[in-house]
């Protein structure tokens, strides 16, 4: 296979504005150690794309093509957000804005607790999955997207649990772990979390060149 243009264009842009994701990025990145340098789209102030698909692969092309149209550059984004079965999926692709205000982690956490009381019963536990899908394109029309997903499995804790990690890490419990997503530190979540197993599909394209 020939070398992929992203590759030989030298930059490519990370399609999030999300802080946290953006640091999990850097450290990724880092790991596989690319002849790319990997702009976030905010140094090239790119605003957020309107995300109007109804899945996480609609929106991550949508992210991707919005920062590629934008910077004239190769461009990945990741469309990720956590899914409970129990409420049919949700908060799914409405993670970040789930109780209205776009990236208030503390307002969505409280919602989702709000949302289970109903389904919390003695004894059980409630499932939930981290859904990350990573969108590469070569520029904004590309027909052929490469598409990396990933997800992760726990539990629905009934508190907040943890520091680190942003988002609906302090509420998701990994029992053969023992501990929340926000207990791990960094390299943990990033060996096994949704955006490290797409990530891992990544790379693993990259040595299929
Ligand atoms: P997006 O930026 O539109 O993809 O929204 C992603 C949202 O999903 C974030 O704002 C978080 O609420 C949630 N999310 C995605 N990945 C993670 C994670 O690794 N930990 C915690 N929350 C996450």
């Amino acid at each position: 296979m020939s070398t992929p243009s992203w590759l030989n264009a030298g930059q490519l842009v990370l399609a999030s504005n999300n802080k946290g994701k953006v640091a999990e990025f850097e450290t990724l990145f880092q790991q596989l150690n690319l002849p790319v340098e990997i702009i976030p789209q905010g140094r090239l102030n790119i605003e957020d794309a309107v995300e109007d698909g109804l899945s996480f692969v609609e929106n991550a092309i949508i992210k991707a093509r919005h920062a590629a149209k934008i910077s004239g550059k190769p461009a990945l984004a990741d469309d990720s957000g956590i899914c409970v079965p129990i409420l049919g999926g949700a908060p799914g692709i409405y993670s970040a804005r789930y109780a209205g205000e776009h990236g208030n982690d503390a307002a969505n956490n409280q919602k989702l607790l709000e949302d289970l009381q109903a389904f919390r019963q003695e004894g059980q536990a409630i499932e939930g999955m981290f859904v990350c899908v990573l969108a590469l394109v070569e520029h904004a029309e590309d027909p052929l997207p490469k598409i990396f997903q990933g997800i992760w499995t726990g539990e629905i804790l009934d508190a907040v649990r943890g520091e680190n990690g942003f988002g609906y890490d302090p509420l998701f419990w990994l029992p053969e772990l023992g501990k929340s997503s926000a207990e791990l530190s960094k390299a943990e979540k990033n060996q096994i979390s949704h955006r490290g197993q797409a990530m891992q599909l990544f790379r693993q394209s990259l040595t299929q060149i």
